[in-house]
């Protein structure tokens, strides 16, 4: 039988998309038709991002999968019309990319380059930083993103701490769950990276109480999404002096409004949510790997537990 597959994204990225699609799904020798427009009652997978047109999955009667391009689902896990499995990107460069930024941003504060990246005087102040292993890191979220960037890390020699729902066993890093283990997970962290879902569960993470539990300031890196902060919380204790710097990729609200405090203090950096992006390539592997299991009828891939919102 004839796979359809939808491609139901931003239109402008279907031509960046398409021969990789292909090129992929042909490596599995799949049969196949594959477009950015069927009859509905025509399709057996939807390869999707939440920003597409398709917000009613009703019509689409006989499709077995939605194949999400992006890591986080919390536009598409609450939809009432979806009825079929999601499953959401895992792999596709997101993982490389992800451990590249925060990599970056760790060092960049750990090694206090904005000194000499802007010097105009051409002050001549020598300051030795810390050794990695005296600067400890915590990530929020030992997923597929945290745990990688957890490991990277901890290849530096930073210490590392890291913080799940559920109990994890990890060689090398010191781990936590629940939310009676956050306050551990935080406390004395000097660099804190949160790699959590939007779920209501993870909603203002990092408030007036956990932020006061690190130790003084203490850098904030946050890829993760906007919710997981309470804004105001976080610019109180960057004026107050208990975090020493913010550097947010995501926002509650994006593109992150121009009033916004957040562009103007001087303890922030803004970064456009370019963390890490999908890649058509490795991520048509992703999604052409989860079209030849639906065809033979074994199990998809990364599935979403639609309960718990990831
Ligand atoms: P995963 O689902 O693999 O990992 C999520 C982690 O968060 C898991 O360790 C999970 O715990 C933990 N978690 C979830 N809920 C809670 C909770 N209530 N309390 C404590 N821990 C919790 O996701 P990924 O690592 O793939 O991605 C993480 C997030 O990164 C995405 O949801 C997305 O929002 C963001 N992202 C941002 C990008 C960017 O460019 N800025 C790009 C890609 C992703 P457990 O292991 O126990 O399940």
């Amino acid at each position: 039988m004839t796979a359809t597959i939808l491609f139901a994204a931003r239109p402008d990225r279907w031509a960046e998309y398409e021969p990789h699609l292909r090129a992929a799904l042909d490596a599995h020798g799949l049969d196949y038709r594959l477009g950015p427009a069927f009859p509905p009652e025509e399709v057996d997978y939807i390869v999707y991002a939440p920003n597409s047109e398709v917000q009613d999955f009703t019509p689409y009667t006989r499709a077995k999968a939605v194949l999400n391009l992006w890591a986080g689902v919390e536009h598409v896990a609450p939809n009432p019309t979806l009825k079929i499995p999601l499953a959401r990107m895992v792999g596709g460069g997101l993982t490389e990319g992800m451990v590249e930024w925060v990599t970056g941003h760790t060092l960049r504060h750990h090694l206090g380059m904005d000194a000499h990246i802007v010097n105009p005087t051409h002050a001549w102040a020598p300051v030795v930083p810390p050794m990695a292993s005296e600067r400890p890191v915590t990530i929020l979220g030992l997923g597929e993103l945290g745990l990688a960037c957890a490991q990277a890390l901890r290849g530096l020699g930073f210490p590392v701490s890291g913080w799940a729902r559920t109990p994890k066993e990890v060689a090398g890093i010191t781990t936590h769950h629940g939310p009676e283990g956050l306050t551990a997970a935080l406390s004395g962290a000097q660099v804190v990276i949160l790699l959590l879902p939007n779920t209501p569960a993870t909603e203002n993470t990092l408030n007036a109480e956990t932020l006061a539990l690190t130790a003084p300031g203490a850098f904030v890196i946050n890829p993760g999404r906007g919710t997981l902060i309470d804004d105001d919380a976080l610019i109180a204790a960057l004026d107050s002096g208990q975090i020493g710097h913010a550097t947010l990729d995501v926002f509650r609200t994006e593109p992150l409004p121009p009033d916004h405090p957040f562009w103007a203090h001087p303890k922030v950096t803004v970064t456009p949510h370019i963390a890490s992006e999908t890649r058509p390539g490795p991520a048509s592997a992703v999604i052409a790997e989860n079209v030849r299991r639906g065809e033979a009828g074994a199990p998809f891939l990364h599935l979403v537990d639609r309960d718990a919102g990831y």
